[in-house]
């Protein structure tokens, strides 16, 4: 992983996507990576407490923290339990710098969190979206919000002058990595004013691999021959592959025009000044 702090106020997750690579995280924790996975998820009640304690230390340096990196902190729960909203409200409290990524438009619940990190650190929303193609969407991510919704949702942090971009991940070779499903997804992000667009190809490592075969077993029988040689002895794809598709993204992304273009920032809030009494 490209960080070296993450923060999840959840464990599992109700989207339960067939290619979720928390199931090999599931997996590996002797917990079910199979068709249970999301059925239940695990609420971590006192996080909020913990983070404020944490970031409170004199030795914590404000290194970048990745929310959701392992849940979506903005899946069905978060609008009972507030968790993800307490815990960026002591990120922005402690100035630290943070990146989250989640499929769900609830977020804009916390644009006014948001705004005010913002004006504190470097704050990024990346919101995953794929695909645009329809049964791709509904077939793989049973339980998301449309990304239509998503990048309406995207449209509105980027509004309010929060930095918010565009995840095409995991791009599913055969299935979503047509040249005309990328452009469809990179023009979107473009009319909605993303700052940033970046993509991934999907990786198998157990637990997610024998999960998302069977689901493609079943929705793309005709894929599943494809797929078992493309990852036949591996969890990623080759260079050869996984450069392409990203190339492509970057290609578009140029076309397009891409670029953080927003007209509101929030200006920076001063640090606190430690006040010396003289005696
Ligand atoms: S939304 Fe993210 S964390 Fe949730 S099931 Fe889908 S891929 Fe996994």
């Amino acid at each position: 992983m490209p960080f070296a702090w993450s923060l999840n106020p959840y464990m599992g997750c109700v989207h339960r996507c067939t290619f979720c690579y928390v199931r090999a995280f599931e997996l590996r924790a002797d917990r079910p990576a199979d068709d249970r996975y999301g059925r239940t998820i695990r609420v971590k009640t006192n996080v909020v407490e913990v983070l404020r304690r944490e970031l409170a230390r004199a030795s914590w340096r404000r290194e970048q923290v990745a929310v959701g990196a392992a849940t979506d902190p903005y899946q069905p729960a978060e609008g009972r339990f507030r968790l993800t909203r307490g815990c960026l409200e002591a990120l922005a409290s402690a100035r630290t710098p943070f990146g989250l990524i989640t499929r769900g438009p609830l977020v804009v619940r916390d644009i006014d969190v948001l705004q005010e990190a913002s004006s504190r650190a470097d704050v990024s929303v990346n919101f995953s979206v794929p695909t645009l193609d329809e049964r791709v969407w509904r077939t793989t991510e049973p339980g998301t919000a449309p990304p239509r919704q998503r990048l309406r949702a995207l449209r509105a942090l980027v509004e309010a002058g929060v930095k918010a971009g565009v995840g095409m991940a995991p791009i599913l070779p055969g299935l979503s990595d047509r040249p005309e499903q990328l452009a469809a997804v990179v023009r979107a992000a473009r009319e909605a004013g993303a700052t940033h667009v970046w993509a991934n190809l999907l990786y198998l490592q157990p637990g997610t691999r024998e999960h998302f075969l069977a689901a493609l077993a079943r929705d793309w029988p005709e894929e599943l021959a494809r797929y078992e040689e493309l990852y036949a002895r591996r969890a990623y794809l080759g260079r050869g592959d996984m450069g392409s598709v990203k190339r492509q993204v970057a290609e578009l992304r140029d076309h397009y025009g891409i670029a953080d273009r927003r007209s509101l920032r929030p200006a920076s809030a001063p640090e606190p000044v430690q006040l010396a009494l003289s005696i």
